[in-house]
């Protein structure tokens, strides 16, 4: 099955002049999402995982999927003010501006091995700070994983010290 016949793309969304991947026609599909769900599994080679981290919001559908297969926790990664408990922040660079990431403060435990899921790598900017809230945690990465890595954004260069796995490449 070629996953990529269910990602469409979407010219100039959420601005323009950007290509926006859509990921909504491969979650629709029944067979899609089971395939896609099985194949990001496999990237994990049956390496211990004790938390999932997903980041808001694309990255929760298989991140969520993979903690309960994987017999993992999940663990939400959302933008400033979204999190109800005690939060870790981390601010990163945008194109334009900065944003701000935060996760719970008793979302990762000292010691525990993580892996970082999200539907796409474009420049890497999101996956790093996730990264670096996870350390600040105590977690250990295992592994980053995505649906998507658009290539020639080069994200993976932000992340050259993990392991970088992608289910499809464009
Ligand atoms: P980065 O920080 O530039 O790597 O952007 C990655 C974040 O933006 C991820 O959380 C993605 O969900 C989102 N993103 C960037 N480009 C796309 C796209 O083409 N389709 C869907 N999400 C995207």
């Amino acid at each position: 099955m070629d996953l990529k016949d269910y990602v469409r793309d979407i010219k100039d969304f959420p601005s323009d002049g950007i290509v926006f991947k859509d990921v909504t026609p491969l979650l629709g599909n029944p067979i899609a999402l089971k395939f896609a769900a099985e194949a990001l599994l496999a990237l994990v080679e049956n390496q211990k995982i004790d938390k999932v981290v997903g980041m808001e919001s694309r990255g929760f559908f298989f991140a969520s999927m993979l903690a309960s297969e994987l017999k993992a926790g999940f663990v939400p990664v959302r933008k400033s003010g979204k999190l109800p408990y005690k939060t870790m922040s981390e601010a990163f660079s945008l194109e334009y501006g900065t944003d701000t990431l935060e996760i719970h403060i008793d979302g990762i435990k000292e010691g525990e091995k993580v892996l970082v899921h999200d539907d796409v790598l474009a420049t890497g900017g999101t996956a790093a700070a996730v990264c670096k809230l996870v350390e600040r945690l105590g977690g250990e990465i295992v592994q980053c994983n995505f649906l998507i890595e658009l290539d020639f954004l080069k994200g993976s260069e932000k992340l050259k010290n993990y392991s970088v796995k992608s289910l499809l490449h464009y």
